[in-house]
């Protein structure tokens, strides 16, 4: 058997960092930067007000209450202001520039609000409500650093310092099929004997939270022809294959049949759920191949599976600096078994109170709806098969 390590040294190497690209600021959400981002203009470009009310000079609000003849309006967007003259206001709204000469803003709460006149009735110390130029980002300055993941934030900065797309890894194309022809598409009726498809949808998911691109084909039937048609199709546009179902023992194991002798190894890991598992390259004329992670089909030993395997691999493509899940390491609240020799992977409910982590349902590789519920999974490792109440495990969280 191979170790989990083995296994996933495997997938790992089946991956390459995906080609750097400018993508569109609309895209880069959960992407990873590939270059420095360099500030190319000022920010604020220009100095500007804080605050609706008045600009004026200083020297003109020493003696309070003072009336001042309201000279310009200065909504924000305008580009022709005037310098202030001495001895009046500018009526000034949030974001707009300052006139040359004004040194002071007034919010309008302190004032009448006149449109002609104004009466101000106290004042704040120069420069309070100014926003100086470049006081949050200088030109040239580097705003966000190689290696950042791109979240709302990041993309608002790059927004404002006026890129349109940044030079980030692009998202690996995955193409996820599920085999089985006991499946059936959610949303039709189900007949007898059959059951709803809810790997492909699970994986696609868990592989576009960490920012992948992903086609789904589903249902491929248990036939070794149509798969191995619709693998060389996918080669062209596809830098990884990931399938569902058909690895394990039984007859009619559609992966293993068409698979087996095409670059792809079909091992059993050291692992439980997830044993059957097989990956390598499936070879599409003479040039071209494509990396094929073939996961087993039960659902719980599919999703572990890619946790285990598969999600790290993709956020290494993709340039992101963790690969793996938040650990912490909790006590059990329960004693389990586990079966000897093998690596148990459960889901977990961790009371981030009491600081302890119960299992959550049993070890069953059906079980999907404890996998819903679990915000965690623990392990318990290869040479230990039972735990008691109070032992420490490592615990991965998940949401
Ligand atoms: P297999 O690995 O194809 O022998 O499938 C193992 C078990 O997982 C069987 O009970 C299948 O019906 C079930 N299964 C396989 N693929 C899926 C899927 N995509 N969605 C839900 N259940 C599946
Ligand atoms: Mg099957």
């Amino acid at each position: 058997m191979r170790t989990v390590e083995e296994h996933a040294r495997v997938i790992a190497e089946l991956l390459h960092p995906t080609p750097v690209a400018l993508i569109p600021l609309a895209a880069a959400d959960g992407l990873v930067l590939a270059d420095d981002l360099v500030a190319t203009i000022d920010l604020p470009p220009f100095e500007n007000s804080a605050m609706d009310g008045y600009a004026v000079r200083s020297t003109d609000v020493t003696n309070l209450p003072v009336t001042l003849p309201v000279s310009q309006d200065i909504p924000a967007g305008r580009t022709d202001t005037e310098p202030l003259a001495a001895g009046t206001a500018a009526r000034i709204m949030t974001g707009a520039p300052m006139p040359a000469g004004a040194d002071v803003i007034v919010q309008v709460e302190r004032t009448d609000g006149g449109a002609e006149q104004v009466r101000i009735d106290s004042a704040p110390a120069p420069g309070v409500h100014v926003r100086t130029r470049g006081e949050d980002v200088r030109s040239g300055a580097v705003v966000l650093r190689a290696g950042t993941v791109i979240g709302p934030q990041q993309i608002g900065v790059a927004a404002a310092l006026g890129f349109a797309e940044l030079s980030m890894r692009r998202p690996l194309r995955v193409l996820v099929l599920s085999t089985g022809s006991e499946l059936v598409e959610p949303g039709k009726p189900l007949g007898p004997g059959q059951i709803y498809e809810s790997n492909a949808p699970m994986l696609a998911a868990g592989m576009s939270a960490v920012g992948a691109s992903v086609t789904v084909e589903h249902f491929v039937a248990d036939d070794v022809d149509t798969l191995r048609a619709v693998l060389g199709r996918a080669a062209a546009e596809h830098d990884l294959v990931v399938t569902s179902g058909g690895v394990s023992a039984g007859a009619y194991e559609v992966v293993k049949d068409a698979l087996t002798g095409h670059g792809i190894e079909f091992a059993k890991v050291a692992m439980q759920p997830g044993m059957p598992q097989g990956a390598g390259r499936f070879a599409v004329g003479a040039d071209r191949s494509v990396p094929i992670v073939t996961l087993p089909g039960n659902p719980v030993s599919s999703y572990v599976s890619f946790e285990v395997f598969l999600r790290p691999a993709i956020r290494a493509a993709m340039g992101h600096p963790d690969i793996t899940r938040p650990v912490v390491t909790a006590p059990l609240t329960t004693s389990i078994d586990s079966p000897a020799g093998k690596r148990q992977f459960r889901r977990g409910h961790l009371d981030t109170v009491a600081g302890s982590v119960a299992p959550w349902g049993g070890p069953g590789s059906h079980l999907l709806s404890w996998l819903a519920g679990a915000d965690c999974m623990f392990i318990v490792p290869e040479d230990v098969d039972h735990l008691q109440a109070g032992d420490e495990v490592e615990v991965w969280l998940l949401t």
